[in-house]
C-alpha cells in the first residue's frame, strides 16, 4: 500500500478524539496496511490512525525485535477493560521526532478490540512490558491524549521539547491520576533507597 506522512506534535488531528469504526471494511483494511507500512518505514513499535491524519479508532503495534519474525497486531475500537500497578516508562513517539521522556503508566492492562478481520479478541499485557506500555500510548492517541501529558517531571519534558524544536508542553493537558502518581512516587523512593544501599 503506501507510506504516509506522520502528523507532528502541534497539528490539530493529534488532539481530536477519534470515531468508532462501524464496519471493518476494505477501506479500513487499506488504512491498517498503510499504518503498518508507515510504522515499519519509521522503525516504530506502534502507530495510531490520527498520526496519519485519520481520526478513527484504530492502532497497530509490533514489539518484535532483532531476528524475530514480524508480529503486526491490529486493534480496532479498542477498550481498556482492566488496568493495575504502576511503572515508569521512557517513551518517545513518531509524532515527536527524537524526543523521549519518562511517563507514568499502568503496569498491567487488559484490552478488548477487533482484529483486522473484524473478530473480537481480548489481550492481557503485564509487568510493564513494552506491549503493556505501548497499548496505553496508542490507545491515548485515539482520545487525543499524548505521552507527554503523562510526564513524571513536567520541567524535564519542557526541556526535551525545546531541545528538539517541538511546540511547548500544553500544561493544561497534563493528566493527574493521584493513585497512579502515588504508586510512581513509591517506586522512585524505593529506587533511591536501593541506590543508597548499593
Ligand atoms: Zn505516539
Amino acid at each position: 500500500m503506501a507510506i504516509k506522512k506522520v502528523v507532528k506534535y502541534g497539528e490539530a488531528s493529534l488532539r481530536q478524539p477519534s470515531k468508532e469504526v462501524h464496519k471493518v471494511s476494505q477501506k479500513i483494511k487499506n488504512l491498517v496496511q498503510d499504518m503498518l507500512d508507515t510504522m515499519y518505514a519509521q522503525n516504530g513499535v506502534g502507530l495510531a490512525a490520527p498520526q496519519i491524519g485519520e481520526n478513527v479508532r484504530v492502532f497497530v503495534i509490533d514489539v518484535s525485535t532483532g531476528n524475530e519474525p514480524l508480529n503486526p497486531m491490529v486493534f480496532i475500537n479498542p477498550k481498556i477493560i482492566k488496568k493495575s500497578g504502576a511503572c515508569i516508562s521512557h517513551e518517545g513517539c513518531l509524532s515527536f521526532p527524537e524526543a523521549y521522556t519518562d511517563v507514568k503508566r499502568y503496569e498491567n492492562v487488559m484490552v478488548k478490540a477487533l482484529d483486522n478481520n473484524g473478530r473480537s479478541f481480548v489481550l492481557e499485557a503485564k509487568d510493564g512490558s513494552l506491549l503493556a506500555r505501548c497499548i496505553q500510548h496508542e490507545f491515548d492517541h485515539l482520545e487525543g491524549v499524548l505521552f507527554v501529558d503523562h510526564s513524571i517531571n513536567r520541567f524535564e519534558a519542557e526541556e526535551v521539547l525545546k531541545k528538539y524544536n517541538l511546540p511547548p508542553l500544553q500544561v493544561e493537558k497534563l493528566i493527574d491520576e493521584p493513585e497512579l502518581t502515588e504508586k510512581i512516587n513509591e517506586l522512585k523512593k524505593a529506587q533511591v533507597e536501593k541506590e543508597q544501599n548499593a
